[in-house]
């Protein structure tokens, strides 16, 4: 009976049709595909895992960016080809308005330039360790208050400036940084000029964490660490108002909000269904 009503349940994701929002972390499964399919969204592909014989779930991440409307969603294995489609509907985001010190605001040549490298360094943690399924997010690296939310269109001294990537949780200074989730210090950027002292944590799967403005660092890159290990402290370094942890979130390059991750548990769940007692998988 139980089951018969979770399929019911489940029919409107079965028909193909997903909604989301930007920012979201989409959990999809599909049936009856009995080797491992590609799924393709957005112009990429996204981690696959096999949750029993012929059923999959896959993870996808809809970029911040990613304006209202339909965009295809395709399982692919080598005989078949499966459609679906995922509906973007509008977020609203927060304005946020904060002054700074000018020399934080507006920049000359060599600081611009030296903020852009900085900028590529960390963008290119988001490609990092794609292999896999990602480790679970199991806790928020601070508590705190969120004093910008993701996705907040800032004013910046009264001047628009990209979306905020991430969730900014103020906590007083010194405050231990705790890894939400296992994963690879992939860099450590020390004295970033906007970033101050930062973290890039691969989880696996493509799916990575980034850390800014912290007081002090205490791993290093190629470091392993389990979730709850400490990480640094909370401090006020580069473009910071007071002390807080910038913590942003990428799957596969999407920027996805971190605290919206969190609390999904669809995609933390152990694959085995041992109560559908099918044949063991021989791969995934
Ligand atoms: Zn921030």
């Amino acid at each position: 009976m139980k089951r018969a009503f979770l399929w019911f349940a489940l029919l409107p994701a079965l028909a193909g049709a997903h909604e989301a929002a930007p920012g979201d972390l989409l959990v999809v499964e599909t049936t009856h595909l009995c080797t491992r399919p590609r799924l393709i969204a957005f112009g990429k592909a996204w981690p696959v895992r096999r949750m029993s014989r012929c059923r999959w779930q896959g993870l996808i991440g809809v970029d911040l960016a990613v304006g209202p409307g339909r965009y295809a969603l395709i399982w692919k294995t080598e005989g078949k080809t499966r459609r679906e489609s995922i509906h973007v509907v509008k977020r609203r985001f927060r304005i946020s308005r904060i002054r700074v010190p000018q020399r934080l605001a507006r920049f000359d040549k060599a600081t611009l330039a030296r903020i852009r490298r900085e900028a590529r360094m960390l963008r290119g943690c988001a490609q990092q360790m794609a292999q896999g399924w990602p480790a679970p997010l199991l806790q928020q690296p601070v508590q705190g208050v969120i004093s910008t939310p993701f996705g907040a269109r800032r004013i910046v001294n009264g001047e628009a400036r990209s979306p905020h990537a991430g969730v900014d949780i103020a906590a007083p200074l010194g405050t231990p940084i705790r890894a939400p989730a296992a994963g690879t210090v992939v860099l450590v950027l020390h004295k970033g000029y906007l970033v101050g002292n930062a973290i890039c944590l691969a989880h696996g799967g493509g799916m990575v964490s980034v850390f800014m403005h912290l007081a002090e660092v205490f791993v290093q890159q190629g470091a392993h660490v389990q979730a709850g290990d400490i990480l640094g402290t909370v401090g006020a370094t580069g473009r910071a108002t007071g002390p807080h942890l910038h913590w942003g979130l990428f799957l596969r390059g999407a920027r996805i909000d971190p605290l919206g991750a969190l609390a999904r548990r669809a995609w933390r769940t152990p694959a085995a269904t041992t109560k559908m007692r099918e044949p063991q998988a021989k791969e995934g």
